[in-house]
């Protein structure tokens, strides 16, 4: 086995012990780095809700101007949360746009809502689905077909 970092061979003496997949250089930076982001994480969830509006703002703000208004996009669900992010990008950038991806396992509730976001609401938003190498659509149905149900998570 190689290091997933440094692709060094992995052998009993260099292992990092408690994650078997890095050396014991690149296991201690890849532990490092995760309980620095672990603290990042309480942190911002620690803030005040006006403090993590003007965090939002601020790190929409820093996207558009790092990529420019054209290269950047809400990725729209319909739920809570990227409503929330919607309603506060679209108070900087009214015509940002929204990605909608279509799983084609949506409630009917969360297609219509999107339908009115777009011809009611007046956001700028787009759909898409999801379609294989010969321009087929990939269904909830197919997928299951083909890879099994999905357990656990999304
Ligand atoms: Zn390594």
């Amino acid at each position: 086995m190689l290091c997933n970092n440094c692709k060094e061979e992995l052998t009993q003496d260099n292992v990092y012990p408690s994650d078997r997949r890095y050396c014991a250089d690149c296991g201690q930076k890849h532990a490092l780095y995760l309980q620095e982001r672990r603290q990042t994480l309480a942190s911002l969830r620690d803030m005040n809700l006006e403090s993590k509006i003007v965090q939002t703002r601020y790190f929409i703000r820093q996207a558009v101007m790092e990529f420019g208004l054209d290269k950047v996009y809400i990725s729209y669900s319909g739920g809570k949360d990227s409503t929330v992010l919607s309603h506060i990008a679209k108070q900087m950038y009214p015509d940002i746009l929204h990605l909608f991806s279509n799983t084609t396992n949506e409630y009917p509730e969360t297609i219509r809502h999107i339908r009115w976001e777009k011809e009611e609401n007046g956001t700028n938003l787009i759909t898409v689905l999801p379609i294989d190498a010969k321009g087929e659509m990939w269904t909830f149905k197919k997928i299951i077909e083909h890879y099994g149900y999905p357990m656990f998570s999304k």
